[in-house]
């Protein structure tokens, strides 16, 4: 009985080794296969600009106003209204190609691009197509690729089709209509969807610290087309492609891409073709679907657009708008790191958006103490306005006020604990006070006095004798347990550096 057993049990164990090391090997085969292939992946962005009003008219861009309350006849396309160019548009479009180091187009102009549908109430949209404002330029990723730019153009949005308010029928807003955008283009030279992923990260801190879009992709005011194809590792020509439409959030991108590359190598591996194809993504299911076959260029019938004029982009002109561009986040980012010597951890929160990296600067004009500013900035500070939902710009202490807590910090009177906890909150509480002032009612300064710290060294190491002799056989590690103790015994008041002095004195 127990030998048979036993030899049934040798038989399972041997059949699920091979079960195993079948698995193995076709998993295995499966990426080799993946291996032999390469994805390449082009991004079409259409960043939504914060203007006032609409490209070719004044109605408001206010998101979220009631459906069609920002509707002049300009938007609806009513017979006889012509388009007025918004200025502001050309000079947001400028100031993000200049940060993108795009060659300006000088001369560029609008063209019509056909088509017919329901959000669309002149049945063609205006847009650039063989001149936009911006050729060329690049932007680096954090492992320091370049993702080159191919074209940046600019054109209107249409309205929004709300297909889900009623069974039957289709509900129009035309709010959307007419708000500026400019589509950001890059060339096929994107290879994986985690490099994608950085792409969008870096361009919408850039257009957000430019002030040229929000960058807020759930309401739809910055979305993304992710065009996928696959060729083998080596070839030059480019695959069929697929394109992935209004994807709604950056993560979205990488697993619509993602989940292309695979579906596209197996189709492959399968001897199947590859249609040109617009997808949608399913977000709830990880998955894409197929929305129509592509449409080309020749289906749009573009032609020059006869109602505006063309742009001109005068040398004083660029040369004004460069001028006043800020210091750009990769800048910053390399002066923190280097002349600054903050961490990169540090000094990327500092420079994750503008607000942050203006309130650390504004600081160091009261400070000349920077890596502690810096740890309050992205310490308790932040904490602070997430926790409560306030912007830094209403952040409640003054830069003096901060300041003065940094100081008393680094003159070793306050624990950075007490300066970030008690006195921080009571200052928030009544922001008109003094830090020093508030330290000494609440009794927090920190005691230099020998006598009293050691009166509490002396107190640790009666209570834990045991520890101590462990201690003096050897177990050095053991310090920082009495430190501990003896500033939870002090309430924060002992100067550390005097403890550990009186400490090993004692110890040894
Ligand atoms: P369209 O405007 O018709 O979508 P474009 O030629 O302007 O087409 O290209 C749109 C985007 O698709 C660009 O970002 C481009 O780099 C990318 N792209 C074009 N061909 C491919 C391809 N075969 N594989 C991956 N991306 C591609
Ligand atoms: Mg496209």
């Amino acid at each position: 009985m127990l030998i048979r057993s036993l030899k049934a049990l040798s038989a399972a164990v041997y059949s699920s080794a091979l079960f195993f090391y079948a698995t193995a090997i076709s998993i295995f085969a499966a990426l080799e296969k993946i291996h032999q292939y390469e994805a390449v992946i082009g991004l079409e962005v259409h960043a939504q600009l914060r203007t006032q009003s609409k490209l070719f008219c004044g109605d408001s861009t206010a998101f979220g106003a009631q459906p069609n309350t920002q509707v002049s006849p300009v938007s609806l396309a009513h017979p006889g209204t012509l388009p007025v160019m918004n200025k502001a548009v050309t000079e947001l479009a400028v100031k993000l190609g200049l940060a993108l180091q795009c060659t300006m187009v000088r001369h560029n102009y609008f063209a019509r691009k056909n088509y017919f549908y329901p959000d669309l109430p002149k049945a063609y949209q205006v847009s650039q197509h063989t001149a936009p404002i911006c050729r060329g330029g690049f932007l680096t990723l954090s492992n320091h690729k370049k993702v080159l730019l191919n074209r940046i153009h600019i054109e209107e949005d249409a309205g929004k089709s709300i297909h889900d308010l009623d069974e039957h029928f289709t509900y129009l807003d035309f709010n959307r209509a007419g708000i500026p955008l400019l589509e950001i283009v890059t060339e096929p030279c994107i290879h994986s969807a985690a490099d994608a992923y950085d792409y969008l990260t870096q361009l919408r801190r850039l257009v957000r610290w430019l002030g040229v879009c929000n960058g807020n992709m759930e309401e739809g005011s910055m979305r993304c087309d992710a065009n996928i194809s696959i060729r083998l590792k080596g070839e030059t020509k480019l695959g069929t492609r697929v394109e992935v439409k209004n994807l709604n959030s950056i993560r979205h991108v990488k697993l619509a891409i993602d989940f292309e590359i695979n579906r596209l190598i197996e189709l492959t591996e399968n001897g199947k073709q590859i249609v040109q194809q617009t997808r949608s993504f399913d977000a709830e299911k990880g998955t894409t679907f197929s929305l129509r076959t592509k449409e080309d260029a020749e289906d749009y019938r573009y032609f020059p657009e006869p109602d505006l004029p063309p742009i001109f982009l005068s040398e004083a002109y660029l040369q004004s708008i460069q001028s006043a561009l800020p210091v750009l986040p990769e800048a910053l980012f390399q002066k923190y790191t280097g002349q600054f010597q903050l961490a990169p951890n540090i000094a990327q929160t500092l420079c994750a958006d503008k607000e942050d990296a203006d309130f650390f600067e504004r600081l160091l004009q009261h400070t000349s103490s920077i890596k502690a500013a810096a740890n309050w900035v992205v310490g308790p500070v932040k904490s602070y306005c997430n926790e409560h939902q306030v912007d830094l710009s209403n952040f409640p202490l003054s830069f003096s006020t901060l300041a003065d807590l940094i100081s008393l910090v680094e003159s070793g009177k306050l624990s950075f604990g007490n300066a970030s906890g008690r006195v921080f909150q009571t200052l928030i509480n009544q922001p008109g006070r003094m830090p020093e002032e508030v330290a000494i009612a609440l009794n927090l300064i920190q005691e230099k006095d020998e006598a009293a710290t050691e009166a509490w060294v002396n107190e640790v190491m009666n209570k834990m004798p045991e520890k101590v002799k462990e201690y003096q056989s050897g177990k050095k590690g053991l310090m920082g347990l009495f430190a501990g103790e003896v500033k939870k015994l002090s309430k924060g008041k002992a100067d550390m550096a005097v403890v550990n002095k009186i400490l090993l004195e004692k110890l040894n």
